[in-house]
């Protein structure tokens, strides 16, 4: 019976965790090491006004980090887009085409699912 609780919490808890995750967004100037990056946080990586990277973990639980591209010399690339209150937009949508293929939107540091 407890067993069984416990995984009805678990699930219950993954549920709103993919739904209700929201992303803090982090200015930093260095890329944090892999394990390092904590699964709420977005980081904002590059000197200020120069950022070259938006790195953070996948929302589906599958906790692969994914990089975004923020320098317009490459391709794919993403815009981020800061909002009052530290909430910040990500745009176009993020659509992983290796492992678990999530494809969702970042808007306002929540996280959208297509
Ligand atoms: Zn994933």
């Amino acid at each position: 019976m407890i067993r069984l609780w416990k995984q009805l919490a678990g699930s219950i808890h993954s549920w709103f965790f993919r739904h209700f995750r929201r992303y803090t967004l982090k200015s930093v100037e260095e890329m944090p090491e892999e394990s390092r990056i904590r699964s709420r946080v977005a980081y904002w990586v590059g000197a200020e006004g120069h950022k070259c990277c938006l790195a953070f973990r996948c929302p589906c639980g599958c906790r692969e980090v994914i990089y975004l591209n923020l320098l317009p010399i490459a391709r794919p690339l993403w815009r981020v887009e800061l909002h009052k209150g530290k909430s910040f937009s990500a745009a176009p949508s993020i659509h992983r085409t290796k492992g678990c293929r999530a494809h969702f939107f970042l808007k306002e540091g929540r996280v959208v699912w297509a």
